[in-house]
């Protein structure tokens, strides 16, 4: 992969231009609450949401997801559209049941309270178009999962008309699934006069374009992990304006090796050891990497040892050691001012002995927040370990649920889920 790192070789004017280039991009926006309350009287209003949740025997374990859709939903209830919702749910070959969006409809109806979520088996049709033409004002209707069509995924002409055919306005407040060009997120949205962002995408889009474009300084990356391939385009756009890198996880093994320690069977990235090595070498001076490792044989043979510097033969780094810990926490929580962004564990935390670091620096996530620096925690497995933390929602400036699109952002990617909605 090429190193571009264009921010930093610009000019004062040229970086001027960038900036304003990428704020339009959140200004371009238009979100619901920018049309007149009249304007959504009565109207039939499309939501692209994420309600890509576990549902266990028919019934949704963690419902994050389906939480943070409720403002964006109310805000139209309350001033009378017609609400239908459309989502994709796993990854189906078929209309297999385990993936119906029945249950993630039963949950949503508790949370909404009096008004209560229908719920269709179809998406396109005379029978979704008959329970459309039947709904009240205020009403809220959930569709069945979009990837029982695989039309849905191959953004099929004819099913994006129909989908279109469905409402009156476009909302997407799926910024996850921003990425994709699908029917749902970029075919059907084509379609429509007005297309606008609902207010989880608009916050996530806020966010992330704040710390890629101009993050409040100091500003900290926490980046760990294992996949490095999917966050190095992150990482090239991030370690310009960065005042710190952090690196844990296996992602730090990789630029260790680059530096010369002996990492022994520690998980490598060699793919990308020379944009590693490259990176060291520009940047080096604000990438800090772990001075001491909690290592084992293996990850389940229920031993584990501490070692600073070079990793003995045989052994595997697992996590980060106590005095790395206290450095990165200091870093993270220490301040109270700036932006901390945190994508990626410490260390194998799924196994307690190898989850200290992670808990450690999920707790100083929280820390730097009540101290006032705006945090930011992205990555699936990182919101995982957050709970695991005991660390809340409410402790984090924002939760960024975007996964892979998050990561494609920052890299800046093409989203064309986002171009839709603002292109004329
Ligand atoms: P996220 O989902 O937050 O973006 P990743 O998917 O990149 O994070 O990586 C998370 C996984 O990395 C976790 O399952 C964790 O156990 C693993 N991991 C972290 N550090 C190590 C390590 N040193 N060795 C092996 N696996 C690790
Ligand atoms: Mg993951």
């Amino acid at each position: 992969m090429p190193l571009h790192y264009s921010y930093e070789r610009c000019n004062g004017f040229a970086r001027f231009i960038l900036l304003f280039l990428y704020s339009r991009v959140t200004e371009l926006l238009k979100v619901i609450s920018d049309l007149e309350d009249s304007e959504l009287d009565g109207k039939r209003v499309l939501i692209r949401v994420d309600y890509n949740v576990s549902v266990n025997s028919g019934s949704v374990g963690e419902d994050f997801r389906i939480r943070m859709t409720i403002p964006t939903i109310e805000y139209l209830t309350k001033r009378r559209s017609k609400i239908v919702l459309v989502s994709h749910l796993g990854r189906p070959t078929d209309r297999q049941p385990q993936y119906s969006l029945a249950p993630v409809a039963k949950r949503l109806s508790e949370m909404m309270g009096k008004s209560k979520v229908k719920f269709t088996s179809s998406n396109i049709g005379k029978n979704v178009r008959q329970e459309i033409d039947g709904m009240e004002k205020g009403d809220v209707l959930l569709l069945e999962n979009l990837r029982f069509y695989k039309e849905e995924e191959s953004n099929d002409p004819e099913f994006s008309k129909e989908l279109a055919s469905l409402a009156d306005i476009y909302v997407n407040d799926a910024f996850s699934t921003s990425h994709r060009k699908h029917a749902s997120t970029y075919g059907a949205p084509r379609l429509f006069d007005v297309r606008l962002a609902g207010f989880n995408l608009r916050k996530e889009v806020e966010y992330l374009s704040m710390i890629k474009d101009n993050p409040s300084k100091p500003f900290i990356v926490v980046l760990g992990g294992v996949k490095i391939n999917d966050k190095i385009g992150a990482l090239e756009n991030l370690l310009p304006k960065a005042d710190r890198v952090l690196l844990g996880g296996a992602a730090a093994y990789t630029f260790l090796k680059a530096k010369g320690v002996n990492t022994a069977n520690s998980l490598i990235d060699s793919e990308h050891l020379v944009w590693v090595t490259k990176a060291l070498s520009i940047f080096g001076d604000k990438i800090m990497l772990p001075t001491d490792h909690v290592i084992s044989s293996s990850a389940d043979n229920g031993y584990a040892a501490m070692v600073k510097g070079d990793i003995p033969d045989g052994m595997i780094g697992f996590d980060i050691g106590n005095e790395t810990i206290q450095r990165y926490s200091s870093e993270v929580g220490g301040r109270g001012s700036g932006t901390v962004f945190w994508n990626g564990p410490m260390g194998l935390f799924e196994i307690g002995l190898f989850a200290n670091g992670t808990i450690n620096i999920a707790k100083s996530m929280a820390l730097a927040y009540w101290r006032g620096s705006k945090t930011l925690v992205g990555g699936g497995d990182t919101l995982e370990a957050m709970k695991r933390a005991g660390v809340s929602e409410g402790e984090v400036s924002h939760v960024s649920t975007g996964g892979g699109a998050s990561l494609k952002y920052l890299a800046g990617d093409e989203m064309p889920g986002l171009a839709v909605l603002t292109d004329e």
